[in-house]
Formats: C-alpha cells, sequence, structure tokens
C-alpha cells in the first residue's frame, strides 16, 4: 500500500485515477482548488477512510509525506484554460516548481500530465517525442500550451540537476464521463448538443483531426509509467485513431439518434489542424496500448450524460 499525491484530484481524469488507485489498495490524498474539479466527482470517495482531501492551489508550497505524486493540477480545457491565462501560467510554473521541490525534498517519484499541446499545430505527423513542435508563444493557447513546455523544462532540470523521478507524459485528448457538460471541449459539447437536440457546432470546416483516448485506457497507462522504474519520458500517450471533427459529430448523431442539424461556427485562432500520437514508446516501455474503440468510449459517455445533464 503506498500514499499517492493526486494535484487537480477532483478533476475528470484526477477523479478516476483517485478511484482507481484506490480500488489497488492505496491510500489517496486528493488536493484541488476546485476551479474546474468538482465535489460531486469525489463525492463517493469521502467515506473511504483511504481516502483524505485537501483545498490547496498549487501555485502555492505545501508539505507533505506520501510515496508517490501525480501531478494533474491544471485547467484543460481551452474556454477554462483561456479564462485567466495568467493564472494558467502560474499553476503549470509555479505548481511544477512546487511539487517538484516536494518531491525532491521526500525523495518520491513525480508524475507530470503534459499534453499533445507542447506539439502546438503539429508540422510532423503523426506527433513522435522527438519531434519539438510548432507552438505560438503569443496567442490564445500559449498560457496553456507555453506553462505545459516549462513546466516540462522543470521537470527535467530538476531530474537533471537534483536526481528527482520525474515521469513526463505527453496526454492526447482524453474523454469520458465526469467531463463537464459546459467546459467547451469538443467531446462533451457534441454529446450534449446532442442529446438536448441542439444544433452541433462544428468550429471552421470540421476537417481538424484529433485522436481521442478513453478515460480507462488513459488510466492504466498512467499507473504504468509512474511504476515503470528507469524510464522517465516524454511519453505519449493516447489512442492513435484518428478522426475529423465531422466525423465525430457524425459518429455522435447516430450512436445518440439524435435529431440535431450540424452547423458550422469559425474556427478559433490557433486551432491546430492535425494531432495523432506515435505511441511506439509507450508500446515498448509501458507494454501499453488502447483497448477502447471510438464507438465503445462514446457510448459510454452517451450513458453517462444521458444520466446526468438537464435537459
Ligand atoms: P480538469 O479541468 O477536469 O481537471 C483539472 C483539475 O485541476 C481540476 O479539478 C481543477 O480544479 C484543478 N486545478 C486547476 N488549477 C489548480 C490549482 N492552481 N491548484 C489546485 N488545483 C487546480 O482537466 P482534466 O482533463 O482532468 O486534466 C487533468 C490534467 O491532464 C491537466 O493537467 C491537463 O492539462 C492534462 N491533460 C488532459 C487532457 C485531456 O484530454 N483531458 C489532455 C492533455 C493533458
Ligand atoms: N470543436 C468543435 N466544436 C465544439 C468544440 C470543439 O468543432 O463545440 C473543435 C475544436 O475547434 C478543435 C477540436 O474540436 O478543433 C477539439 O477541441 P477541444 O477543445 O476538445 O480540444 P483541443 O482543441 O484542445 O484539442
Amino acid at each position: 500500500m503506498k500514499r499517492i499525491l493526486i494535484t487537480g484530484g477532483a478533476g475528470f481524469i484526477g477523479s478516476h485515477l483517485s478511484e482507481k488507485l484506490l480500488e489497488q489498495g492505496n491510500e489517496v490524498i486528493c488536493l484541488d482548488n476546485f476551479f474546474t474539479g468538482r465535489k460531486a466527482n469525489i463525492r463517493h470517495l469521502l467515506s473511504n477512510p483511504e481516502f483524505e482531501f485537501i483545498r490547496h492551489d498549487i501555485t502555492e508550497p505545501i508539505f507533505l509525506e506520501v510515496d508517490q505524486i501525480y501531478n494533474l493540477a491544471c485547467p484543460a480545457s481551452p474556454i477554462h484554460y483561456q479564462y485567466n491565462p495568467v493564472k494558467t501560467v502560474k499553476t503549470s510554473v509555479m505548481g511544477a516548481i512546487n511539487m517538484l521541490g516536494l518531491a525532491k525534498r521526500i525523495r518520491v517519484p513525480i508524475l507530470q500530465a503534459s499534453t499533445s499541446e507542447i506539439y502546438g499545430d503539429p508540422l510532423v505527423h503523426p506527433q513522435t517525442e522527438s519531434y519539438w513542435g510548432n507552438v505560438n508563444c503569443l496567442g490564445p493557447r500559449s498560457c496553456y500550451d507555453e506553462g505545459k513546455r516549462v513546466a516540462e523544462t522543470l521537470f527535467y532540470n530538476y531530474h537533471q540537476q537534483n536526481k528527482v523521478d520525474i515521469k513526463i507524459v505527453r496526454i492526447f485528448n482524453t474523454y469520458g464521463p465526469r467531463m463537464l457538460e459546459n467546459d467547451g471541449r469538443v467531446v462533451s459539447n457534441f454529446i450534449v448538443q446532442a442529446l438536448r437536440n441542439e444544433n452541433i457546432t462544428v468550429y471552421g470546416q470540421g476537417s481538424q483531426t484529433r485522436s481521442f483516448c478513453f478515460i480507462t485506457d488513459l488510466l492504466d497507462a498512467l499507473i504504468k509509467m509512474m511504476n515503470s522504474g528507469d524510464f522517465h519520458g516524454p511519453v505519449n500517450l493516447g489512442n492513435p485513431g484518428e478522426f475529423t471533427i465531422l466525423e465525430l459529430a457524425e459518429k455522435v448523431l447516430k450512436l445518440t439518434g439524435s435529431s440535431s442539424k450540424i452547423i458550422f461556427k469559425p474556427l478559433p485562432k490557433d486551432d491546430p489542424t492535425q494531432r495523432q500520437p506515435d505511441i511506439s514508446l509507450a508500446k515498448e516501455k509501458l507494454g501499453w496500448k488502447p483497448v477502447i474503440s471510438l464507438e465503445e468510449g462514446l457510448q459510454y459517455t452517451i450513458e453517462y450524460f444521458r444520466k446526468t445533464i438537464k435537459k
């Protein structure tokens, strides 16, 4: 049994990870400032004596004794990370410094939830870990992209300079139950719109591509990476199946049986045109590959939103 700290533990990925690590017999300390996380995501865990919640903002230091740290705290949807861009940079950069300082003091492994966004609007396709990316440092997405890039640099530097046992994962679009119905990410937007028979809002022509990974697949990879010994990453984690946004809209319409119409809205500035992970490294080093198809994952997510959204 390990005592495991999860920052951002009340968010979408963090709450699923808390649940899974508890199921595996660990103690979990979940830390969150509830910016995009919700009490509802962790309410069912509060009665578990091995689960502890701390309301805390990772831009401030904290002193704890744990065996592993997953650093997930950071808003992930463009609407939320662009709401207060300065705060987004502070969360990624100061948060990384505080959590790395903690990992250094107590000498434990620390995993950083980095992102495919560090590749920006990629000129290399599919993206391999060796690609340096194509990021605009002044655009609307830069608070997130550059914040996450500096966080990777800090992790690398703490490893080089202080021998901190770092684990960097670059997560590609992940979806599933507990996404916020109003957080603006494409999978939740389309499903909620379809279930309400509202227009499906495709940005641009819908020809931009994304690769969607179901949450349970990602959790397996995160835990494998944390326990991967001398392997420090960075490693891409995602589902290599690549779909245009229009294809996604059509799949959601079919699976929900909705009468919604697809409408086209302006493409947000700097929206990446293509994104697909090369996961050869994850296969080789972690023996991992996703097993849930987009249709299957969408069905689970649709079931969740059917039960939870206000019509
Ligand atoms: P989320 O918004 O649901 O979760 C983020 C959590 O962090 C929330 O609970 C939020 O309240 C908390 N948080 C934000 N700022 C904080 C701060 N300063 N101090 C403490 N807590 C804070 O998003 P998610 O999809 O669960 O993403 C989790 C992590 O994974 C993020 O770091 C994100 O960048 C990364 N990631 C996610 C995806 C994805 O597709 N879901 C893709 C790439 C990377
Ligand atoms: N998107 C869309 N309609 C929506 C929400 C998003 O067409 O209602 C598009 C968005 O422009 C982007 C893709 O879907 O091209 C994925 O968007 P999301 O915000 O989920 O993630 P990210 O752009 O960070 O990959």
